[in-house]
């Protein structure tokens, strides 16, 4: 049966991609985290109203929330 002749073959290969896959989801998790990082939801200094790290406005080291908090 050429099924058992290429199967050795396909069990190398496997044990060969393994490291590979394994890698790629570390690299993947490692991204995710870093997305996580940047879903932040940071605290006004004026007002504290608390807004996404997106929206927030960062002036001379501060954080607000909108152009009506800046100083
Ligand atoms: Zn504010």
């Amino acid at each position: 049966m050429v099924f058992f002749k290429i199967l050795p073959l396909l069990i190398l290969l496997i044990i060969f991609l393994i490291p590979f896959f394994a890698k790629k989801y570390l690299q993947f998790l490692f991204t995710k985290n870093k997305d996580d990082k940047n879903e932040e939801i940071i605290m006004c200094d004026k007002c504290g109203t608390y807004v996404h790290e997106s929206l927030l406005i960062i002036k001379k080291g501060k954080n607000f929330c909108s152009e009506n908090c800046l100083p």
